[in-house]
């Protein structure tokens, strides 16, 4: 499918209910364009994109959530309505279960796709507490449902024997913590999508999420991955930001500052 696109929406996802630990995530669209809004911070990223009444960025009505449809579906669907519009989606909030759904919207627009995934956690188990769509488990979904031609991931510092079992079953790469930095730059050969799990930053730097794992990235290292990718950014969500764990506001500002880099770089890199 050729198609080009002409903006980049800004999807909330006020959802939740997998959360396997502390529920909050929900919170966390309202807390990140409260942030956006504030005028605390000015509408221009470190690349040079000025987001200032810039057309094509735009806030998006946040995701429905009825009782008598399966939230995968009322996700997959907001995003499948926005990719049909034109419009590339960046999504703030939700627990990391979200990144399913929008992944299967994604998949069908984008055949090829690459996935970046950053996270303290592979998020890669079966099942989670007996819930296959538990916040532990999307990217064994994304797998399985062969979304992806390529999954990597960053930051990750909390394996257990069944997800490196499942990391090898499904050919993930992955940069595991102990062994950061890079030795050498990530290369993509096509459309690039990432996922962006805030506790994948170490909780000195954003403490506001609900599994808080020392040892991890720096706001600065996230921000030059982002800068970094060498291919079209086609989509990103902003996942597990926590407002009821962050203090002082200090997440959110994380949270809303990655926002505008990734917008940013998808504007420079994937609209027409
Ligand atoms: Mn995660
Ligand atoms: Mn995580």
């Amino acid at each position: 499918m050729v198609r080009t696109y002409r903006a980049v929406s800004l999807l909330g996802i006020p959802f939740d209910d997998n959360s396997s630990f502390e529920r909050g995530p929900a919170l966390a669209p309202d807390a990140v364009k409260q942030v956006l809004t504030s005028g605390s911070l000015n509408k221009g990223t470190e690349l040079g994109v000025n987001l200032a009444d810039n057309p094509k960025w735009f806030f998006a009505d946040n995701v429905q959530f009825a009782q008598d449809m399966h939230f995968n579906d009322a996700i997959e669907q907001a995003v499948a309505a926005q990719l049909d519009s034109g419009q590339l989606v960046l999504s703030l909030g939700g627990d990391h279960s979200v990144s399913y759904p929008i992944l299967k919207a994604y998949a069908k627009h984008f055949p090829t796709l690459n996935i970046l995934h950053i996270d303290a956690h592979s998020d890669l188990y079966d099942s989670f507490k007996g819930n296959r769509f538990a916040n532990a488990c999307p990217f064994a979904r994304v797998m399985e449902d062969n979304l992806c031609q390529r999954l990597v991931q960053i930051g990750i510092r909390t394996l257990n024997q069944h997800q490196v079992e499942q990391a090898q079953k499904f050919e993930v790469e992955m940069v595991e913590m102990r062994h950061w930095p890079l030795e050498q730059p990530l290369t993509f050969d096509g459309p690039v999508y990432l996922s962006l799990d805030i506790d994948g930053i170490d909780p000195a730097f954003a403490p506001g999420v609900s599994h808080r794992e020392p040892g991890g990235l720096t706001t600065r290292e996230v921000i030059n991955l982002i800068h970094q990718i060498d291919a079209p950014l086609v989509g990103a969500d902003v996942v597990e930001f926590n407002p009821n764990r962050d203090i002082d506001g200090v997440t959110a500002q994380v949270a809303a500052k990655l926002t505008k880099e990734l917008a940013g770089k998808i504007i420079e890199s994937s609209l027409s």
